[in-house]
């Protein structure tokens, strides 16, 4: 029987793992599909503070990992599959196999949000994809126009970053103002390889019956006017959504699917708590998710030393 088991291993989840195997509590952090979640796909860090250089998504997440391990975190590749909350101790199957634990962390983090065309889902992987840092580089964008869909923080990284490799980076945005912060949007709008189409969204991507992406059909949402976009990739880029699936029915959640926390990071099952990006709606930092993890190890700390269990 385990302590505390914990889903998840971005910055809240492994922020979690320290504090807790901190605590002597000897927690069993399970990975799910994508070991350092989102993260380990940007590039540059900058603004994590301690960093002032900034850091590689990347670098950072094994280096927390490592601190975690230092104090003798588990972590163990593996998905939860199924999850029963309905008495303690709770049990999960990850991975075919049956967990047992006095109290649950869930940091499940979150995934990309993606635009629901049907030509987007057949050339997946073809030229759409949702992480430049992961295949900005691959031969088949050297040198060609790349599209990128969004206005947010995100959008406008991977747009910079595409400058890299791309003949002309197009960033697509649904309105004429970026959500981005300021530092961003300055950076972007500036660089000459970026040229930004305003108030415009994506309707399909080609070209399905060559299996690979040549373009994509555009719509101005203020004209209706159509145009196709020459293009060798496009970089969808337009939010996240939360790895909730799972509670659906079990925990609290907003229409959005963020797990509503009922105090601090305890949830209305005593002994589940909830952490980073899967839980918030609002903020989606890096140090922000570390913050909740180290809250959420601490209410489990005290809620496994009360008389409650
Ligand atoms: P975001 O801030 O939610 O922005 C999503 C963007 O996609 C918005 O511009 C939105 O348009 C657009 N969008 C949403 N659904 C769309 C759809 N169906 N079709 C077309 N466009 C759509 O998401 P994000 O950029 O991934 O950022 C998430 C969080 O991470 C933010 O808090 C951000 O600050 C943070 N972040 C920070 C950094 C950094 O600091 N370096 C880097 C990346 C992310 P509207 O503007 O019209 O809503």
């Amino acid at each position: 029987m385990e302590n505390v088991v914990i889903m998840g291993t971005g910055c809240a989840g492994l922020t979690a793992a320290i504090y807790t195997a901190r605590a002597n509590l000897n927690p069993l952090v399970l990975t799910g599909t994508m070991p350092g979640g989102l993260l380990t796909t940007t590039s540059i860090v900058e603004n994590f503070p301690g960093f002032p250089e900034g850091v590689d998504g990347f670098e950072l997440m094994s280096r927390l990992q490592k601190q975690a391990e230092r104090f003798g975190a588990r972590i163990k590749f593996a998905t939860v599959e199924s999850v029963d909350l309905s008495q303690r101790p709770f049990k999960l199957v990850a991975d075919g196999e049956m967990v047992e634990t006095k109290s649950l962390i869930i940091a499940t983090g979150a995934g990309h949000r993606h635009l629901g065309l049907e030509s987007e889902r057949l050339l997946d992987k073809k030229g759409v994809t949702y992480c430049a840092t992961c295949d900005g580089a691959l031969p088949m964008f050297r040198n060609k126009p790349l599209v990128v869909v969004g206005g947010g923080d995100s959008a406008c990284e991977e747009a910079m970053y595409l400058t890299r490799f791309a003949s002309t980076v197009y960033l697509v945005h649904r309105r004429d103002q970026l959500r981005a912060s300021r530092i961003m949007e300055e950076r972007t709008l500036a660089n000459p390889k970026i040229t930004p189409i305003w108030d415009t969204v994506v309707t399909e991507i080609l070209d399905v019956k060559q299996d690979k992406v040549t373009g994509v059909r555009l719509k101005n949402v203020k004209t209706n006017g159509e145009v196709v976009q020459d293009c060798a990739g496009v970089f969808v880029a337009i939010g996240h959504v939360p790895n909730t699936r799972l509670f659906n029915g079990v925990l609290d959640m907003d229409e959005a699917g963020y797990l509503k926390a009922a105090c601090g990071s305890a949830t209305k099952v005593p002994g589940v708590f909830v952490a980073g990006d899967c839980s918030d709606r609002v903020y989606r930092q890096a140090i922000t998710a570390a913050g909740m993890g180290c809250a959420a190890a601490i209410d489990c700390e005290r809620f496994l030393g009360s008389d409650e269990t």
